[in-house]
């Protein structure tokens, strides 16, 4: 596939003048139509919800762009509990995800009225003993341990996950809360991330109907809800195809109705907990080449670093990189391009074939929409970038301003000489 950047040359100098480089910009347009296409894809399922993953992109202002398509958000700590109460999504509109979970998150989880789904057997008597009682509806996490494969290999190795309940445990817990007075029962599984293939998603649901319905003859417990959770991938590389939601959500439906409908379980909602696949695409990173350098290899440095993205550095992960305005050029020359961390897998490129590049040209960093900004941290005292919104009818929109050293600072707000450094 084609690799285009949703912005142009032109656009991104007008947004300088306003914003500086580097910032994550974001697609408004591209966002609601793929929103658009994923709840039609699964029209045909009554009880259908997108938890949108807000880990994957923490911001208000794009939680609420989905929230109009009916996606509410699926959070994993205390923090993101805020974000989507601040969102105003609540109650049967949170999906709370997590493992290894603080007893607080689990509070604040309880008090927003989020549907709870727990990783572990443990934690039965953890949350019981946290809230007095357990909530009516509760959804369990699966692992079946071994490897994940679909038809051309392996996909992905749930047994060295450490998420989620083994089958044995499973049936047990489905028992314990039933005989607790839980009276709505998920049931979840997570088995293979960035999966680009419109294989995934049905052979998950095929797996976790046919458990479900296991569950209701071992233990009578009738599951009310499967999470498919997170796993439809983008494609980050030109080579890849694209997965097509409407396939996915056809696949997942005839595994449905030859699975749960015929067991009596055609009631079931299918669940979501989309990430990747609801933002990925739909966000760039802008920076600036300010240096060359030509020494053992070719480098161009940027203004963006690992702290505004750090995918490459973590997975050694693929992002296609444009250059503005020489889309059409030929890509004779083969850069590393780096940003300016004191490490030496600070690059968002190696050995990449690029068209000739000049100091101050514009480069974008495809698909950083999801786990892109979120992912940032502040090593050798970085600061994070902006993030703007490209509205449909061509605006930009401010939708989280840069750090400044203030912020960097804050912390230190017991140190004598905070003053000085606060700028205050
Ligand atoms: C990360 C995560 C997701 C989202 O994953 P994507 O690959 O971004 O779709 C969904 N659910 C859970 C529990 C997660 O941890």
């Amino acid at each position: 596939m084609e690799k285009k950047t949703f912005v142009t040359k032109e656009q991104v100098e007008e947004i300088v003048k306003k914003y500086p480089t580097p910032f994550h910009l974001y697609d408004e347009k591209g966002i609601r139509e793929n929103a658009e296409a994923l709840k039609k894809a699964f029209s045909w399922n009554k009880g259908y919800k997108e938890y949108f993953a807000v880990k994957a992109t923490p911001n208000p202002f794009l939680i609420k762009i989905l929230h109009e398509y009916g996606c509410g958000c699926d959070c994993s700590s205390y923090t993101e509990l805020m974000l989507s109460d601040a969102a105003d999504i609540r109650g049967n509109e949170i999906m709370f995800s997590s493992n290894d979970t603080p007893a607080e998150d689990y509070k604040l989880a309880a008090e927003l009225g989020a549907t709870i789904n727990l990783d572990d057997i443990t934690h039965i008597p953890f949350l019981e003993e946290i809230l007095g009682s357990l909530p009516k509806r509760l959804s369990l996490r699966y692992n079946p341990g071994g490897v994940f494969k679909i038809s051309n290999g392996i996909m992905d190795n749930p047994g060295d996950a450490k998420y989620g309940l083994t089958k044995p445990q499973l049936l047990e817990a489905y028992g314990i809360l039933r005989d607790k007075g839980v009276e709505e029962f998920g049931l979840h599984a997570f088995l293979a991330s960035n999966t680009v293939t419109n294989e995934y998603y049905p052979l998950l649901a095929r797996q976790l109907f046919e458990l479900a319905v296991e569950v209701k003859e071992k233990t009578g417990v009738s599951i009310n809800f499967v999470n498919l959770s997170g796993g439809v991938g983008i494609p980050y590389r030109p080579d890849q195809e694209k997965n097509d939601i409407a396939v996915i959500g056809e696949g997942v439906r005839k595994a449905f109705e030859e699975v749960l409908v015929p067991a009596g379980l055609g009631d079931v909602a299918i669940y979501t907990e989309l990430g990747r696949f609801m933002m990925g695409p739909y966000g760039c990173l802008v920076t600036k080449a300010i240096h060359e350098k030509h020494t053992h290899k070719e480098y161009i440095g940027v203004d963006a670093c690992a702290v505004n993205l750090m995918r490459p550095a973590m997975y050694g992960a693929y992002h296609h990189i444009t250059v503005l305005g020489k889309e059409n050029a030929p890509a004779d020359h083969v850069y590393d391009v780096t940003g300016s961390l004191c490490e030496n897998n600070d690059k968002f490129a190696i050995d990449r074939e690029l068209p000739e590049i000049d100091m101050g040209d514009y480069l974008v960093i495809h698909d950083t929409g999801a786990h892109g900004f979120s992912m940032g941290y502040n090593y050798n005292g970085k600061l994070k970038s902006a993030e703007l919104l490209l509205r449909t009818d061509g605006s930009v929109q401010l939708i989280r301003r840069a750090e400044t050293p203030a912020d960097y600072f804050a912390t230190f707000d017991c140190f004598e000489d905070y003053k000085k450094l606060s700028g205050k």
